[in-house]
């Protein structure tokens, strides 16, 4: 049996339901034993305790929820050769997971501005769901006058699941959020009646639509390195200064070798 992590360093969550959107895409509700701290965008270090490990298996995720809640869900996608997210996908509910109790990283709200474009493949939206329930959270007195375009997009509109009802319907019912789902094989999803093609060629199009100015925009972008890449690239020719365009890069690419 491996031993149990250092509760002084980890928190013990459960494993409350696992909602498949795909065969390889998932979201783990969990239920931590104390409210967790953190800034909507950030990311917790999560995995489990294996038997032939001293300690924990450890991989950064980000934390969809709102600070101080119990209830915290991670967007994931099993990556086959992976060492944790096939062991993950086998979990029942139930299950432990382990948590760093200290929730970190950059990728929040940009504060010196209030326009925000906000591109993601697939799970990369997770931090702006915690963002935007955030600012949902508070009154409209207390909210910043902030203007969100939200673009999230996917091979097919299955993996993009239950964020693409819950952004929608904020979108539907608050005109400072704009949210534009996009899949990039449309062929393949006969019923999909939204935008067609991958983020970065909708991009320039929803944000030039959004009419955002460009001395008061942030870009953000999250999730695969090739859409990260590009978003920034379409960023940096509109002159957006680099202080403005933020990254959260989920992987490094896999070299192959000819
Ligand atoms: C700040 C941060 C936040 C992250 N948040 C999320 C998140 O919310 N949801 C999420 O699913 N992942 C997220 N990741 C990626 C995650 O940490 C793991 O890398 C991923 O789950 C694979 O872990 P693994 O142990 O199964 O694979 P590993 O054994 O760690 O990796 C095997 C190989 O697969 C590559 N790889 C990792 N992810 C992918 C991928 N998606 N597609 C193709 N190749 C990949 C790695 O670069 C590595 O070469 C985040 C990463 C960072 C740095």
């Amino acid at each position: 049996m491996p031993t149990s992590p250092d509760p002084d360093r980890y928190l013990q969550l459960t494993l409350t339901r696992r909602e498949s959107f795909t065969e390889d895409i998932a979201v783990l509700h969990v239920e931590a034993p104390e409210p967790v701290e953190f800034t909507p965008g950030q990311y917790a270090t999560v995995g489990l305790t294996v038997d032939d490990l001293p300690r924990p298996l450890l991989r950064p995720y980000s934390v969809i929820g709102t600070p101080n809640d119990t209830h915290l869900e991670f967007y994931l996608e099993r990556v086959d050769d992976g060492r944790l997210t096939p062991l993950l996908w086998d979990l029942e509910p139930g299950a432990s997971l382990w948590m760093r109790r200290k929730v970190v990283g950059r990728f929040v709200l940009d504060t010196d501005v209030t326009h925000h474009v906000m591109a993601a493949t697939v799970t990369g939206v997770g931090p702006y769901v915690s963002i935007l329930r955030t600012w949902l959270s508070r009154s409209e007195p207390e909210r910043r006058d902030d203007r969100f375009l939200v673009i999230h997009g996917g091979s097919y509109a299955r993996e993009l699941g239950r964020y693409q009802e819950e952004l929608t319907e904020y979108a539907a019912t608050h005109s400072a959020i704009d949210y534009v789902p996009t899949v990039s094989r449309p062929h393949e999803n006969p019923d999909w009646v939204g935008e067609r093609g991958r983020v970065e060629d909708v991009l320039r199009k929803h944000w030039d639509a959004a009419g955002f100015p460009l001395d008061d925009t942030a870009l953000y972008t999250c999730g695969h390195p090739q859409m990260i890449d590009k978003a920034q690239a379409i960023g940096q020719r509109a002159a957006l200064p680099d202080e403005r365009i933020h990254e959260e890069k989920y992987f490094v690419e896999r070299r192959t070798t000819a």
